[in-house]
């Protein structure tokens, strides 16, 4: 079996690194981030325009799609990426986090999660082996374990019984896990608590996963916090696989995760903001909504390559949200997820000319981190 993990190149100054993740379906490079594909569609965007972007690998959510259309019809139709048309590797999520956060009435045992589905209020039951089963069934490229999401401001007792569900847990999964063609990797939780997360890392890494994440961060906690448990968190995962942070995609996070040696990254927040009209520059996030832009000429950003900027207009684009067409949220999804994956392209090629803090510098110098409308 080839190994998950390829390196390219370490950084020397940071803990940056540049490399490739190697899964049965393709491999793709790293630093990456992974664009969102709740219900097996990244929202607003064909899986050819996302190749043609260079997007290798996507996310889909366990959750959403057992509920609906359900893990077995998706298995009959020759799993989730034959069902939806798309080529690239696909990393299903446990469902953890939508099993914690939408979903009513959740019941927590040693055993599993009870909880009532969003949709239509039907009753279900999580187990590990069950979460292991379900994305089997999905025949995703890379399945998470399932793993309990805290709220960021738990206390510490319920922290330490949670960190220990979680490893137990993950022991049933990987002892449940069957599919050969698929990777698993392992989560680390442990809140915002330092000496809880050296506590889970230690205790998930003693069990061989292909790769490692560090789960329970981007959950309504400061940024200040979520940089201080990463950094904290980050040198405790082996360096022979890859380490993925989950939920954060903010380019102020992704490039100090880059910085802690993080491989991978997946987040809502481009296509998501984009959908209500807010868009990346080289300057920082503008709200293309402004009355401001009502009859700019100008692209959204004069140095993106990608076909919205190469065709379209800030005025026309600003006319298409006035107007509710769905064509604004189609180009304001495609803009941001160029800008991310070539802000990723970048930051691999500085890493490989050992030139990545240089380049961090002089993307701050014009990233101005405040939102402006
Ligand atoms: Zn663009």
């Amino acid at each position: 079996l080839k190994p998950t993990y390829e390196l390219y190149r370490q950084d020397n100054e940071t803990n940056a690194r540049c490399g490739r993740v190697i899964t049965h379906h393709n491999s793709f490079d790293t630093p990456v981030f992974m664009p969102v594909g709740t219900a097996g569609t990244v929202k607003g965007i064909l899986p050819i325009q996302l190749q043609e972007m260079g997007c290798q690998v996507i996310l889909g959510n366990t959750f959403h799609l057992y509920l609906r259309p359900g893990h077995e019809l998706i298995n009959r139709m020759g799993g989730l990426r034959e069902f939806m048309s798309w080529d690239g590797s696909i990393l299903t999520d446990s469902g953890g986090f939508q099993v914690f956060s939408l979903a009513a009435m959740n019941r927590i045992t040693e055993e599993g999660v009870e909880f009532r589905s969003p949709l239509d209020g039907s009753q279900h039951f999580f187990t590990p082996e069950l979460v292991a089963a379900i994305q089997e069934h999905l025949r995703s490229s890379i399945a998470m374990v399932f793993d309990e999401c805290v709220p960021w401001q738990a206390d510490h007792a319920y922290l330490q019984s949670s960190v220990r569900r979680t490893t137990n847990w993950a022991k049933r999964f990987y002892a449940a896990h069957r599919l050969q063609e698929q990777r698993v990797f392992g989560i680390v939780q442990g809140g915002m608590d330092l000496a809880l997360r050296k506590e889970s890392a230690d205790q998930i890494t003693s069990i061989p996963f292909d790769g490692y994440a560090i789960g329970g961060l981007s959950v309504g906690e400061p940024a200040e916090l979520t940089r201080r448990v990463m950094e904290a968190t980050a040198p405790l995962l082996p360096k022979d696989k890859p380490r993925y942070l989950m939920g954060v995609g903010s380019p102020e996070l992704i490039f100090e995760g880059v910085s802690q040696g993080i491989d991978m990254f997946d987040c809502v927040l481009p296509t998501r903001s984009g959908r209500h009209g807010t868009v990346f520059t080289r300057g920082g996030k503008i709200n293309i909504k402004a009355a401001r832009y009502k009859e700019s000429q100008d692209p959204i950003d004069p140095l993106c390559r990608c076909t919205v900027c190469q065709n379209f207009t800030k005025g026309y684009i600003r006319h298409l949200f006035a107007a509710g067409e769905i064509t604004a949220m189609v180009l304001a999804t495609i803009h941001n997820l160029w800008f991310l994956m070539q802000m990723m392209r970048d930051i691999r090629q500085a890493i490989m000319e050992d030139s990545f803090n240089e380049m961090r510098k002089a993307f701050f110098d014009q990233y101005e981190t405040v939102s402006v409308s």
